[in-house]
């Protein structure tokens, strides 16, 4: 591959990540970001087996499993804690690679610490703006502001990539007049706590019902598994009615929740092994994110342009797939151009092999079947049941099951045999 110079617009988990994995395929690359400084910002978030195959290929395998939770099982319980389906997950479940649940701030970190001592510390440049892109025969020429003063800043690329979040400002030119995030009418809060460690200690719970109140929760912190405890991830989403919906739901990850809002949905809830309420009160913060996501695009790539991760395919946070596909199309986009001189076709190809996939996750996260069958539990059974059975049917069962197959697993023997996306130079 000649050096191909990209331009990264994002340093999140699908920025830094095609940073590396571009590097690797022996491009050039600059990454900026808006923020000032990049903070180990967010809660919890998993990375699926094929996600952790993928860091594991960059050289990153030792350091995830310093830092995140080996995830053991996945239990869906109704609210008062009795089981009504599991999970093996990862290693457990017969993949090659483990499923990890870790801190989004510490993954982030994790990656930038990994850019900058591959690619050099002038290889991420924080406080940058994107504006907008213009493109010629020769390359893009790139539109940036300060965030500091507002200088405007130009930079050029052979290609650029826009790695920019949900609310993308390269999506935006791409595909203008799109609007606003589509809000579901979920609102979701999330915090960490530590606890003592509860049920395998690698345990990941899904209890209760969007109707009524669903928790998810996870312990995320190899840290506090080695002195015996638990950082304990929790988001909690409840259907709301027109009467408590917010005025204006915006798509802000650093935005505060209330105690006062979330707690009430959940005060009588006690799991015995895990007291839900004091599991909330004791999160030194609370931040709240409505549940939104976007339609999927017709297409990702035109000329020398590009996008990954949420920018391409902001989904609902509900099958643990949102950091795992941003890795990778970050992947899949530096093996492509590895392939080839030319980066329109390279970007072609990206998007042909990821396009339909990540498009039909978003739709299956948005038709929510395994949550619907939750809610049926919770009008069958609102004071809990001694055996599913008695509940659900076999086929009801069978449905949930597929269901979350659909939104987050992929086939076990394929990810295992297919060769490595690791470009050889
Ligand atoms: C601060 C933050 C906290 C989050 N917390 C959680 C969480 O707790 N749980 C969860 O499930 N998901 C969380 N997410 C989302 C999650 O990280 C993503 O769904 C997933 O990891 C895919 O990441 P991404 O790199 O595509 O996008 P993101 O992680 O959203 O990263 C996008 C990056 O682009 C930068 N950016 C945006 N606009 C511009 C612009 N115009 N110019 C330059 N840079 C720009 C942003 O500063 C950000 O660093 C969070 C995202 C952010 C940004």
């Amino acid at each position: 591959m000649t050096a191909v110079k990209v331009l990264v617009v994002g340093a999140g988990v699908g920025g830094l990540t095609t940073a590396l994995s571009l590097h690797a395929a022996g491009a050039e690359v600059v990454v900026v970001d808006a923020a000032r400084t990049l903070l180990p910002l967010g809660v919890g978030i998993n990375l699926q087996p094929h996600a952790v195959r993928e860091l594991t290929e960059l050289g990153l395998g030792d350091a995830l499993e310093a830092t995140g939770v080996q995830t053991r099982e996945m239990l869906r319980l109704d609210r008062h804690a009795n089981h009504i389906i599991g999970h093996d997950r990862g290693l457990f479940a017969g993949y090659s690679w483990p499923q990890y649940s870790i801190h989004r701030g510490e993954l982030q970190m994790l990656l930038l610490d990994a850019v900058v001592e591959r690619l050099g510390p002038e290889a991420v440049r924080t406080g940058l703006i994107f504006e907008s892109y213009a493109e010629d025969e020769e390359g893009v020429e790139v539109a940036l502001h300060a965030r500091t003063g507002g200088a405007p800043v130009r930079m050029r690329a052979d290609v650029l990539v826009g790695a920019d979040g949900i609310s993308s400002a390269v999506r935006r030119q791409l595909h203008p007049g799109e609007g606003a995030p589509l809000w579901n009418g979920i609102r979701m809060w999330r915090g960490i706590a530590e606890t003592d460690p509860f049920l395998t200690g690698r345990s990941m719970i899904v209890a209760g019902s969007h109707a009524h109140g669903r928790l998810v929760f996870y312990p995320i912190s190899k840290t506090a598994e080695s002195r015996s405890r638990a950082l304990v991830n929790w988001v909690a989403e409840v259907r709301v009615t027109p009467e408590t919906r917010l005025e204006t739901e915006t798509a802000d990850w650093t935005r505060e929740g209330r105690l006062e809002d979330v707690l009430p949905y959940y005060a009588d809830w006690d799991f015995g092994w895990m007291d839900v309420p004091r599991l909330i009160a004791d999160s030194p913060q609370i931040l709240e994110y409505p549940m939104v996501d976007r339609d999927p695009l017709p297409y990702w790539s035109r000329g020398r342009v590009t996008l990954v991760g949420d920018a391409a395919h902001p989904m609902y946070p509900i099958g643990a797939n949102g950091g795992s596909l941003a890795i990778i199309d970050a992947r899949v986009l530096a093996w492509e151009l590895s392939r080839t001189d030319d980066p329109v076709d390279a970007l072609k190809a990206y998007e042909a092999a990821r396009l339909d996939e990540a498009n039909a996750v978003v739709l299956a996260c948005r038709d929510m079947a395994a949550d619907r069958l939750l809610d049926t539990v919770a009008e069958r059974a609102p004071d809990g049941f001694a055996a599913i059975s008695d509940v659900l049917t076999a086929a009801e069962l069978t449905d949930m099951n597929d269901a979350w197959r659909r939104t987050t697993d992929m086939d076990t023997e394929s990810l295992n045999s297919r060769p490595s996306w690791t470009p050889r130079r």
